[in-house]
């Protein structure tokens, strides 16, 4: 903690105007509120939270999508963070019909084969850390009665329209330290704002803060690397191949934002065998958010989960009105974890 003392105090002397920071990143926030690293940091250092849950930024019409297939009698394998996310007519925990909780898209394949008779469908949620996985068993060839709704997202198309949209006043961002291990960080040099690849440890997103800071008290742009034990520009290569062999990139809606150009991944042609909306007929529709949750503001960096009227009071983990209170990586429930215990 000696070598976090130093980094803190190094930061106290750069910091001496208002600096906001975004990290897009679940983890990262779970590891700020955890460690209480807000309340250490200078009082002009604001960190938000961007669209990092990949959970929270599944659309309604997504989840009514998993919905419709329960409908039609699949069984849906989803990863237990998903169960209690709202649609506009529920949740799949409250749908009655057969859903099972997978720890991965492998376990989803196991109950295909072994329910021969069932339609199985993976909900497929996630970043870019969980697509090459997908895309691996995609090439395992499967058995037929196996199918995917596939909700990947990927992160930089989503910093691009923050950065367009400027509503946050963003002077940097902490790159997301789990993504950056499997993409490498090339492709976010593009973007004209200070930039650091971070790790989980409290020291390591204390030393990304910190380089981030130097970047923008210096007036410069680049995309630095605090998380070098684990991160290399070029990423891994076998398994962004993999991703772009069966995946590629489509317009679609983000939760709290509009449809984002190419920062969806769909199942290529070849593969449609195995893409649940093609197979089942299943049309995703935009869906109008809760009136007074504002995960969409929460998701943009614009608004704390504290400002919303309902934290903590109507909307709490066990009775969850919006994705952010549901999900482990979601900002409400995070802070309803551990800042609201400070
Ligand atoms: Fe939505 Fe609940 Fe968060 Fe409010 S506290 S923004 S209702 S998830």
């Amino acid at each position: 903690m000696a070598v976090g003392k130093e980094i803190l105090d190094a930061l106290h002397a750069l910091v001496d105007r208002d600096i906001t920071l975004m990290h897009i990143c679940g983890t990262h926030e779970a590891a700020i509120a955890r460690a209480g690293l807000r309340s250490i940091l200078p009082r002009k250092l604001k960190i938000v939270m961007g669209p990092g849950c990949p959970v929270c930024i599944t659309p309604q019409g997504e989840i009514d999508a998993a919905l419709d297939l329960v409908e039609q009698g699949c069984t849906i394998a989803t990863y237990g963070d998903l169960l209690r996310v709202p649609g506009s007519k529920g949740s799949l925990e409250s749908s009655g019909g057969d859903i099972r909780v997978v720890q991965g898209v492998h376990k989803a394949v196991e109950i295909a084969r072994r329910e021969p008779e069932r339609e199985v469908v993976f909900i497929s949620v996630g970043f870019e850390t969980t697509a090459p996985t997908v895309a691996a068993t995609i090439l395992s060839r499967p058995p037929e009665n196996f199918s995917i709704l596939s909700c990947h997202r990927l992160v930089p198309p989503a910093m691009a329209w923050l950065l367009a949209q400027g509503e946050a006043s963003l002077d940097g961002f902490l790159l997301p330290g789990h993504v950056c291990a499997v993409m490498g960080y090339e492709e976010y040099e593009r973007f004209p704002v200070p930039q650091v690849v971070a790790g989980f440890e409290p020291e390591d997103i204390l030393l990304g803060l910190l380089m981030a800071v130097r970047q923008v008290r210096e007036g410069v742009h680049r995309v630095d690397n605090a998380y070098p034990r684990v991160v290399t520009r070029e990423g891994n290569v076998k398994a962004k191949r993999l991703m772009y062999e069966v995946f590629e990139p489509f317009d679609v809606e983000w939760r709290g934002f509009p449809v984002i150009p190419a920062s969806g991944l769909r199942l290529k042609p070849e593969f449609e065998g195995y893409d649940a909306q093609k197979k089942f007929d299943i049309e995703i529709r935009h869906v109008d958010k809760h009136s007074a949750c504002i995960c969409d503001k929460v998701l943009r960096g614009i608004a704390r989960p504290s400002d919303c009227k309902l934290f903590g009071k109507a909307c709490t983990p066990r009775t969850p009105v919006g994705p952010c209170m549901v999900s482990h990586e979601g900002a409400c429930k995070i802070w309803q974890l551990y800042e609201s215990r400070r």
